[in-house]
């Protein structure tokens, strides 16, 4: 079975090695020397100046939406993965959509600012595929109503814009480290911000408010992340930049050999240095899509309908209609990208692609 992705795991010894200084030191959680180790290199690998790890990347969704103390409403996209706005609601905020850009397939900017109400409060956009959000707009936007910025970048690791790290942008950034993710530590994740309280208050949030073992300094909540995970992540980050080539030239492959005077593709924001994450390929109908789905399955290759459905669709949001975002939904997928991935494997995906297009 050829899948849309296969996770990529470190030779095992390498893996057992960074276990074995746990178990030396008897200390699995509560943010030990793994945890310690993996935030210093995260730090650096991605020139970010400020981390904490996490045991996923929905927490810190959470964590900033009430750190911040949001209320009311947040504008949100409603292309992206369910936690994005799933959050927003388990945090007892509205989500109010804006459409997206037809070719970014982000937020759309232009359209947030007539959206906006006395009861907003935030924007939380996701930089879908490590595709940049237009960050500028976007805090003119901001800072002009008082509006505070959340960017889900659960897939944007290791992605640059305008020669930064991604995760600097917004009031607080965040990132998934599940295993479907492009850097992973089995189940993880991370916050990201550059404000030293707003960090501060991050921290205790994600440690139940915990300051010292007797005493808290508020609400907190429990997104700590494991010495297990954290060995994971220390195991796979040397990796990266041999994960990253590996990926660049399967979607070299994809973008040389697919028949683009029907398919179209993701554009990517200028001045952006992007991270090979995904390859969503954008079909002219959704029986289109679903014909190459069909005959992709018979020949043992899974592709993923990401993301499908709208987010304003779900049925416990009352969103209003997304032209864009829900015809994208229904004309995007997905295509197998991994480290491994073999030439007459991709051969054989874009044969069948190409001849049943039309
Ligand atoms: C994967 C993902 C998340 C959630 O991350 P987990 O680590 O699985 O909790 C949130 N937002 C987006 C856009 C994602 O793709």
């Amino acid at each position: 079975m050829i899948n849309v992705t296969k996770t990529f795991l470190p030779p095992q010894d390498e893996f057992n090695a960074i276990l074995k200084r746990a178990w030396d030191k008897n200390w699995i959680t509560n943010r030990g020397h793994l945890v310690l180790e993996l935030e210093k290199q995260l730090k650096a690998y991605l020139s970010v100046p400020n981390i904490i790890a996490t045991t996923n990347g929905t927490l810190p969704l959470q964590i900033a939406i009430k750190a911040l103390t949001l209320k009311g409403e947040i504008i949100t996209t409603p292309f992206s993965y369910v936690a994005t706005m799933s959050s927003i609601v388990w945090e007892g905020c509205t989500p109010v959509f804006v459409d997206i850009h037809p070719d970014y397939l982000t937020i759309d900017a232009s359209k947030i600012e007539s959206t906006i109400t006395s009861e907003t409060s935030a924007i939380l956009a996701t930089h879908v595929f490590g595709n940049p959000c237009n960050v500028e707009t976007i805090e003119h936007i901001a800072n002009k109503h008082g509006l505070k910025v959340i960017y889900d970048a659960a897939h944007s690791f290791g992605v640059t814009y305008k020669g930064q790290s991604i995760f600097n942008y917004g009031d607080v950034s965040t990132c998934s480290f599940h295993a479907t993710k492009l850097f992973h530590s089995g189940e993880g994740g991370a916050l990201f911000c550059n404000n030293q309280d707003l960090q501060n208050a991050l921290f205790y949030h994600h440690n139940f408010g915990h300051d010292g073992p007797e005493h808290f300094q508020g609400l907190g909540i429990n997104a700590k992340m494991s010495e297990l995970q954290a060995a994971m992540g220390l195991a796979v980050l040397p990796y990266m930049n041999d994960i990253v080539y590996a990926r660049k030239k399967i979607i070299d492959y994809y973008n040389s050999n697919l028949d683009f005077s029907i398919l179209k593709r993701l554009k990517i924001r200028e001045a952006t240095d992007w991270n090979n994450s995904y390859y969503p390929l954008i079909f002219e109908s959704e029986e289109q899509l679903l014909r190459v789905k069909t005959l992709l399955e018979k020949n043992n290759i899974a592709p993923r309908r990401y993301f499908y459905p709208s987010l304003n669709t779900i049925d416990y949001i009352k969103g209003k209609s997304m032209p864009i975002s829900e015809h994208i939904s229904k004309c995007i997928m997905c295509l197998p990208l991994y480290v491994g991935l073999k030439q007459n494997e991709l051969k054989r995906i874009v044969t069948i692609i190409n001849e049943s297009l039309c």
